[in-house]
């Protein structure tokens, strides 16, 4: 099975307060050398099982915001990816995009060198949430890096938007809604404002600074975002993301049904179905040492672990659960070698509450269950 393959960028113009990605706000990067460490870590795994001689099935350059970099290095590290394996010609190859860190020109050129899908981090299209939010660009770039990616002839694009964030309203997260609808993406994905650890907007709910708004009204937000893009067209396919008809997200389907990936770059994660039950891996996050290592070892292994059985029939679980069309409930057992109401009783108990389906073999999330999905998920780990 063709595997997917992930490359992190971690530069970011500024950090976001929110933001607790392997990131760093920088105002200059080491380009070049960071390219040079990717491909090193591409030759590195090509030679190595379970890799070698298999074909990429996606490609996502995800970060940090790899739109910093030029076209020029991204052509570098997908020349050095099809050197390394084989393409299939009808890879995804999908990179993400800040808006304020585009042109129509740098549009033009990702398109040129073979990126046939973008991702935009618009989170809102209000000025006063962007502002919350720290990002950089305006209301207006949104739409205008949108128009400027259709010229450059992309006809897969998707957006990033955010909800539950601190002042907002139903009523300016349905114009949101309609502005994105108006740009008319392929694809969107709805993220709701978290607050992890560490990052400067949980201080700032620590200290009361920061006030989050009321779960009821995340409730109301989710439905309305779900009525809105269905309405429009846009299937709800995932948890947080919707897509037209052909457009869903083919490098997170790969994540969601188990698939292998591979990822390089500083803090990224790999996963490897053999041997036994998976193995999956990290590299360096920083990215000094990151580069440092791959260039001089090829591998920037910091940690990695060997799945136990109980931990991959969790995973299993969650990952084709955050799916809504669910899994076809044979696949466990073939899988796992026993039926899933065996190894976990309780599924009987979510589905009498309505939380999960059973309908003609596949297991899914209702409607109710979709509101208490972590809590779900955390049942099965
Ligand atoms: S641009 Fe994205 S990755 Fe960078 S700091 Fe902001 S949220 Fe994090």
């Amino acid at each position: 099975m063709p595997f997917s393959l992930y490359l992190h960028i971690p530069y970011c113009l500024v950090k976001c307060p929110y933001c607790d990605f392997n990131a760093y706000g920088v105002r200059t990067w080491p380009e070049k050398d960071y390219v040079q460490a990717l491909c090193a870590e591409l030759r590195f795994y090509a030679d190595r099982e379970p890799w070698q001689g298999e074909s990429v099935a996606t490609i996502y350059f995800g970060g940090g915001t790899p739109s910093l970099f030029a076209p020029a290095s991204i052509a570098q590290v997908l020349e050095a990816v099809s050197g390394c394996f084989t393409v299939l010609p009808s890879a995804e190859i999908t990179l993400e995009a800040d808006p304020a860190s585009v042109t129509r020109e740098t549009l033009a050129g990702f398109r040129a060198v073979g990126v046939n899908r973008l991702s935009f981090g618009v989170q809102s299209f209000q000025a006063k949430l962007l502002k919350t939010l720290g990002r950089l660009h305006t209301a207006e770039d949104g739409p205008r890096v949108l128009a400027w990616a259709r010229e450059a002839g992309f006809t897969n694009l998707t957006m990033d938007l955010i909800f539950g964030v601190p002042g907002q309203t139903l009523a300016l997260l349905a114009d949101d809604l309609h502005q994105t609808c108006a740009a008319a993406p392929e694809h969107v994905s709805l993220y709701n404002l978290t607050y992890e650890e560490g990052t400067p907007f949980f201080r700032r709910k620590q200290q009361g600074k920061l006030r989050p708004i009321e779960e009821e009204e995340e409730i109301e937000m989710f439905s309305c975002i779900r009525e809105t893009l269905q309405v429009q067209g846009y299937q709800h396919y995932e948890i947080s993301n919707f897509a037209r008809a052909g457009f869903a997200s083919r490098h997170n389907a790969n994540y969601w049904q188990g698939g292998d990936y591979l990822g390089l770059g500083a803090g990224a994660h790999s996963y490897a179905r053999v041997p036994e039950w998976g193995r999956r891996w990290s590299n360096e996050r920083k990215p000094q040492a990151y580069m440092r290592k791959a260039v001089t070892e090829g591998s920037a292994l910091d940690c990695q672990e060997q799945l136990t059985y109980a931990q991959a029939r969790g995973e299993f679980l969650f990952l084709r659960l955050r799916q809504l069309e669910g899994f076809v409930l044979a696949t466990f057992s073939e899988r796992f070698g026993v039926p899933l109401v065996e190894a976990f009783p309780h599924v009987s108990d979510f589905v009498v509450e309505g939380l999960l389906r059973e309908d003609g073999g596949r297991l899914a999330l209702t409607s109710k269950g979709l509101l208490m999905a972590d809590s779900i998920f955390a049942s099965f780990v």
